[in-house]
């Protein structure tokens, strides 16, 4: 059997029980220790960085005057999400969402990670050739001349959907040859748009672990190729983790305090851990302890829940476990997490809960008939956190133990894909999100 703690969750997990395993190595920020000089000041400077870049943005996709070319999503107060999932009196405090789902240009929370790694990597290719200084005008990216130049080079990436989408739209419209190696998991739509736009994608028969390897090792055999690297960007995780310090106003606007008699919580869907482990690495360095980061991971695939929960440093893989990592949240079909992002946020995220596939669509539809927002799978994968904390006995003794109080909590869905789903694809989405919501209803 394998070994993790506590010693029961290896039966929840072979059975694919739903689970909320609360995180033994939290600590207080004061507590907390990163390697180098990772902090604030760091989250800070990536954002200083994409306001240098935003007038290129703005050239390169003219839609994004409007925001001055900084890429962000909204945050919404989700009152009929909340009457209709909160069941039971117990569950107050106020319901929020982060509309990630709807982020421009790419329509997934990877925006911001993949431009950013994308936007410096371009920078980097211009500085060489001596075409661009540190403090100059980024449009210049935009130029002949810098085309030209990027013409001949290639970034690349492995990815599962949305991650090649934000990365290939964007490497594309610079100039760039793009390729991305997709897994099994990855939709025919996603491959479909991606070649449109003229990116290559190689499909790989393999899971996602093994198209990131491939993607990897084409990169390093050929000159000339970037290739971005899902398992262990810090890039991607820096740009990530912007969306902390853009929450804040957004918080203050909707009269959302967050102190010690108000916690906010937040709930962030989780695959490879990138994603959400930038932006808890983010918001504890903005909100200190007065915000909780829950990570949510389909039942068929806690990659990251095992690997914090294993004590070795051999954790035991989700063959061990019996599961085979199929589920329909593509953005979330990843076995093995991230090394880098697992031991950045080891000691800053709350717990882990799991949730089936059939949660997922539930959730999906009761959003669209609720807020009229449509999502993709993936993204309702936090809907179920208020619940956990609030009716489980794992989320009372974790209030317990950090001596919070619910009554003045603000609760934090995170959506984190789906403005680009086809309305064909949506259909399927919402027939079988409708299906199970009736069912539970009789
Ligand atoms: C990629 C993705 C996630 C998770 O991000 P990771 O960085 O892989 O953890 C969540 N939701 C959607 C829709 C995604 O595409």
């Amino acid at each position: 059997m394998p070994e993790l703690h506590p010693p029961s969750l290896v039966r929840a997990l072979l059975w694919r029980q739903p689970v909320l395993w609360v995180n033994p190595h939290w600590r207080a920020m004061t507590g907390a220790r990163f390697g180098g000089r990772l902090g604030l000041s760091t989250v800070e400077a990536t954002e200083r960085q994409l306001q240098q870049f935003a007038p290129l943005l703005i050239r390169l996709f003219p839609e994004l005057q409007d925001s001055g070319g900084i890429i962000e999503s909204a945050l919404y107060p989700a009152d009929g999400l909340q009457r209709t999932l909160a069941r039971s009196a117990n569950v107050t405090g106020r319901w929020l969402l982060k509309a990630d789902h709807a982020l421009p240009i790419a329509g997934s929370i990877k925006a911001r990670g993949a431009f950013y790694e994308v936007l410096l990597h371009a920078y980097q290719v211009a500085h060489a050739a001596g075409l661009i200084e540190p403090d100059g005008d980024m449009t210049t990216l935009a130029s002949p001349v810098t085309r030209a130049l990027f013409g001949a080079h290639e970034i690349s990436v492995g990815s599962t959907g949305n991650l090649g989408l934000a990365v290939g739209i964007l490497a594309a419209a610079l100039g760039f040859k793009a390729t991305v190696h997709m897994s099994v998991e990855a939709k025919a739509w996603k491959k479909t748009r991606l070649r449109a736009r003229g990116v290559e994608v190689i499909e790989h028969s393999g899971d996602f672990g093994e198209a990131v390897a491939a993607g990897r090792r084409q990169a390093e055999a050929i000159r000339n190729t970037y290739f971005v690297d899902d398992e262990q960007s810090m890039a991607l995780f820096l740009g990530y983790s912007v969306a902390a310090l853009r929450l804040k106003p957004q918080l203050e606007q909707l009269g959302v305090t967050v102190d010690e008699d108000h916690p906010l919580f937040v709930y962030l869907p989780c695959g490879v851990g990138g994603s959400p482990g930038g932006i808890t690495f983010g918001l504890r360095h903005v909100f200190g302890d007065h915000v909780h980061c829950f990570f949510a991971e389909p039942t068929a695939c806690p990659g990251m829940l095992v690997r914090l929960a294993s004590s070795s440093d051999q954790p035991p893989t989700l063959k061990d476990l019996g599961l085979n990592a199929r589920t329909e949240a593509d953005g979330l079909a990843v076995a093995k997490p991230s090394e880098l992002v697992a031991s950045l946020v080891h000691s800053l995220v709350s717990g882990i809960f799991t949730v089936s596939d059939e949660d997922l669509f539930e959730d999906l539809y009761h959003l669209e008939v609720t807020e009229r927002m449509q999502i993709e799978p993936s993204a309702a994968a936090g809907f179920r956190g208020p619940r956990w904390l609030l009716e489980s006995d794992a989320g009372a003794a974790y209030l317990a133990n950090h001596g919070l109080s619910a009554e003045r909590a603000t609760h934090l869905l995170w959506t984190t894909g789906g403005a680009l789903v086809p309305a064909e694809e949506y259909r399927g989405f919402h027939e079988r999100g409708k299906g199970i919501a009736r069912n539970q209803w009789i």
